[in-house]
C-alpha cells in the first residue's frame, strides 16, 4: 500500500489509522446523509468514537469554522458593497454558512478524530 500523505487523508476524511477507509458513508454532496458517519474503519477496523460522546468536542471546530466563515463574508459584503445595510450582511454571512454548514461539520470532525483521537498512523 502505498503511503497516504497526510494532506490528502485530511482532505478525504480517510481514518487516521491507515489512511485509507473513508470516515462518512456518502460523498459532501449528498446533503440529508452527509455527516453519516461509519462506525469502524473499513480497511483496519478502527473504532472511529474513541470513547462516548467524542464528537461532542468537534463543535469547538465548527464554532471556528462558523467564526472563520462570518468574518470572511461579513468583509467581503463590506469590500464589495462599500458598507450596505444590515440585511446585506445578512444574507452575505448566512448564505454561505448554510451551504458549508455539511463540509463544516465533516471536517469538525475529521480534525477533531486526528487531533485529540491520539491515533497513529501505521501503514500497514
Ligand atoms: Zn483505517
Amino acid at each position: 500500500m502505498a503511503k497516504v500523505p497526510l494532506k490528502t487523508a485530511l482532505a478525504e476524511c480517510r481514518c487516521p489509522q491507515c489512511r485509507t477507509g473513508y470516515m462518512f458513508k456518502y460523498p459532501a454532496l449528498n446533503l440529508p446523509k452527509a455527516t453519516a458517519m461509519n462506525e469502524t474503519c473499513a480497511h483496519c477496523g478502527l473504532k472511529f468514537e474513541i470513547e462516548p460522546g467524542f464528537f461532542w468536542g468537534a463543535m469547538y471546530f465548527s464554532y471556528a469554522f462558523g467564526v472563520a466563515i462570518s468574518v470572511i463574508f461579513g468583509v467581503l459584503a463590506n469590500y464589495i458593497f462599500n458598507n450596505p445595510e444590515i440585511w446585506v450582511y445578512m444574507v452575505m454571512i448566512f448564505t454561505p454558512l448554510l451551504l458549508l454548514s455539511p463540509l463544516s461539520m465533516r471536517y469538525s470532525r475529521v480534525l477533531m478524530l486526528y487531533f485529540f483521537g491520539e491515533v497513529s498512523y501505521r501503514p500497514e
